[in-house]
């Protein structure tokens, strides 16, 4: 079990920051500029990072250096310009920032900010009144901000999403793009372009950060191939990855994966924290997701506890190997009623 199999190892970062503010407290996306660059230290001494090129050119994981990591970013908040790519460079650590464009230079809140933002200033009975307007009285339990991230925003469609947002927006009297644009929570154009001109991976992570499980086909235009075509023009480089907005197996579902791969997209993350096997589909990567509090715990996140869940899911889940398939055009037929691990 603690063998050479796991191969190709992912973590992913989201804000870097020394202070919460209400948009992101109780949403465990936050790491402080100290213990980020300890995270980096860390790496570069045990592992060897490497970029996606190196990933997308052995794919197989068998040309890969031993211990090759990958370092990934999500949600394109401002200070992964701020504080995590000069970090990078000092570290000579190459990284993926995968960006929603919606958001790029303040014009509105990511929802998730948004939610957490209403609950955090007006309390969890703002949210459940909001959550009443799209499904009517007693469909949800909500009882915190994980139960809205974890079991109402999955369930919902992206219209009725829009509902639930205006009336939050509504009940809790915010002018949403005036604070986007006072937050200043995520990257600018220029910064987006400075990233992509110091050589780090620009990637996709949908227009406006969805669960993808129940999106049409027409919804793949709108969220995938529009984020794409937004974040090609404004960086200037190729966007040829995807990372799953919430990391879910369950929002990769064989219609956006075949459309993933049709739009030129080579590799997709996910961050169910599960150990990479040697061989891996890169339309099927997985990423820790870590805060990184120390070297132990860290080294625990990275090394011990994704190969757990590798053989939990190989005793447990056995159609996850079967899942891995997903995007590879010879072998759809063979997963063809395989459902997604819930
Ligand atoms: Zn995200």
């Amino acid at each position: 079990m603690l063998g050479p199999s796991y191969s190709l190892r992912c973590v992913v970062f989201h804000h870097i920051s020394d202070t919460e503010s209400p948009f992101t407290r109780g949403m465990s996306v936050s790491i402080t500029p100290r213990k980020f660059e300890a995270a980096l230290r860390f790496l570069t001494r045990y592992y060897t990072p490497v970029c996606l090129q190196d990933v997308l050119t052995d794919s197989d994981g068998r040309g890969l250096s031993p211990r090759a990591v990958l370092v990934t970013f999500d949600d394109a908040y401002a200070s992964v310009a701020e504080w995590a790519a000069p970090l990078c460079r000092q570290f000579g650590v190459p990284a993926v920032f995968f960006v929603n464009a919606a958001f790029l230079d303040n014009q509105r809140l990511a929802p998730d900010n948004l939610v957490c933002y209403v609950a955090n200033v007006l309390g969890m009975e703002t949210i459940r009144s909001a959550a009443r307007a799209v499904r009517g009285a007693g469909a949800f339990e909500l009882q915190s901000l994980s139960d809205v991230f974890t079991f109402f925003l999955p369930a919902i469609s992206l219209a009725e999403r829009e509902v639930f947002l205006d009336a939050l927006r509504q009940s809790a009297g915010i002018n949403e793009i005036r604070m986007a644009k006072e937050t200043g929570l995520y990257l600018t154009s220029k910064q987006l372009f400075d990233l992509a001109s110091f050589d780090f991976e620009i990637g996709n992570h949908t227009y406006t950060h969805v669960h993808c499980r129940s999106l049409s086909r027409e919804e793949f235009g709108r969220e995938v191939d529009r984020n794409k075509a937004n974040l090609e023009a404004v960086s200037g480089t190729k966007v040829r990855s995807f990372s799953q907005p919430y990391g879910s197996s369950t929002d990769l579902t064989r219609d956006l994966a075949e459309h993933l791969e049709r739009s030129g997209h080579k590799a997709v993350f996910l961050s169910e924290s599960v150990a990479n096997p040697r061989g891996a589909d890169p339309f099927h990567l997985d990423r820790v997701s870590t805060r990184a509090e120390s070297d132990d715990t860290f080294f625990f996140e990275l090394e011990v506890l994704p190969r757990f869940r590798a053989v939990r899911n190989r005793l447990f889940h056995p159609s996850t190997d079967s899942q891995r398939a997903i995007g590879r055009r010879d072998c759809i037929e063979e997963i063809d009623r395989e459902q997604p691990r819930a």
